[in-house]
């Protein structure tokens, strides 16, 4: 970028309140160096958010910087890992401060609270867009894959879904709300997702497998059946909606067909076979995340979803980036 890329780069991420002890060299030096505990594994995803595509080029920065390191944090949840260190490549049309200061307080806010330390990444000019690493723990043989899932096994949400693409329909203009308080809730359940960290660490040990909601639960629980080769019924009634979300579509059946589809939920969906139940409900209740049961897996392929003993022919599909 211009001149000033390393003026930006002192001015907005160096200086930051997390100074972790793992950190044995941070930003300035040609890379990081950290330190990895002894019996645990190191656990890495990235995600790239792309102005236009994932968040309007006009949007609140704070809102974009915490989506951008909720959505990688939500990952790292759904390995029950602890975050540890993220880096940020970021590209700008312009070094616009504005933009950037606003971009640091969210950003910033979100890894304060989970202590996690901006470690290194890189600035250049272009189209907007905000890729991010996160690198956190999990000890070694207690990480949760997708593909540990077993027949018999429950099928779980944590929180409500629905509601994050109710906002998206808000912030789209696709449709409007009166309700002012109303339309402000559904925003911010679209834009301040929570990463479940606490609920991802309780179920290590008890969930046989688990995944976020990132493109909706009837896509990303194809993504546990095929890692497991198996299938699942669903009970629609069971899925848990907001009063929001029923403010917004008083329609039962359409307010569902949001919950089964809605993408960029951040919520965890994860499997327990009988005999942990009990368990987990013990271990959830000490995160304050409350987790639903919304079925259970079955020997065969795809997706029932059921009405009580009634099977329904709703076509749904989840978020692809590639469709046409
Ligand atoms: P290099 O030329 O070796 O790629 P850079 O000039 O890109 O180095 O970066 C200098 C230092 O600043 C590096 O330690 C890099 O990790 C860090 N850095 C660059 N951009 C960012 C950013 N957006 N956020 C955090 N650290 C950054
Ligand atoms: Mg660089």
């Amino acid at each position: 970028m211009a001149s000033n890329e390393f003026d930006l780069i002192a001015r907005y991420f160096e200086h930051q309140n997390v100074n972790r002890r793992d950190v044995a060299l941070a930003i300035g030096d040609d890379c990081a160096l950290l330190n990895v505990p002894a019996g645990s594994h190191l656990a890495v995803s990235t995600d790239s958010l792309v102005a236009g595509t994932h968040f309007l080029a006009d949007a609140d920065p704070a809102l974009v910087a915490h989506k951008a390191l909720a959505s990688n944090l939500s990952d790292l949840a759904a390995m029950g890992a602890t975050p540890a260190w993220v880096s940020l490549a970021l590209t700008m049309p312009t070094p616009d401060e504005v933009w950037l200061r606003r971009f640091c307080d969210g950003f910033f806010a979100l890894a304060d609270y989970f202590n996690v330390q901006l470690i290194g990444g890189d600035t250049t000019k272009g189209p907007l867009s905000i890729t991010l690493t996160v690198h956190g723990f999990v000890p070694e043989g207690q990480a949760l894959t997708r593909s540990g899932a077993n027949s018999g096994d429950w099928i779980y949400v944590t929180g409500q879904l629905g509601d994050s693409a109710a906002g998206l329909a808000v912030l789209l203009g696709e449709v409007t709300v009166a309700d002012e308080a109303l339309k402000a809730t559904l925003l911010e359940r679209h834009y301040k997702a929570q990463p479940r960290i606490l609920a991802g660490q309780a179920l290590c040990g008890i969930a046989s497998s688990a995944l976020d909601i990132s493109d909706g639960l009837i896509s990303d629980l194809g993504h546990i059946l095929k890692r497991s080769q198996l299938a699942a019924t669903v009970d629609v009634d069971k899925l848990p909606l907001s009063a929001e979300l029923l403010a917004f579509e008083p329609e039962l059946e359409k307010a569902q067909q949001l919950a089964l589809a809605s993408g960029e939920e951040y919520e965890l969906c994860f499997t327990v076979p009988e005999q942990n139940r009990g368990t987990l409900d013990t271990a959830l209740a000490h995160t304050g995340v409350k987790a639903t049961c919304i079925g259970q897996l079955r020997t065969g392929t795809g997706i029932k979803l059921m009405r009580r003993d009634e099977l329904l022919e709703w076509q749904l599909h989840g978020y692809d980036h590639f469709a046409e």
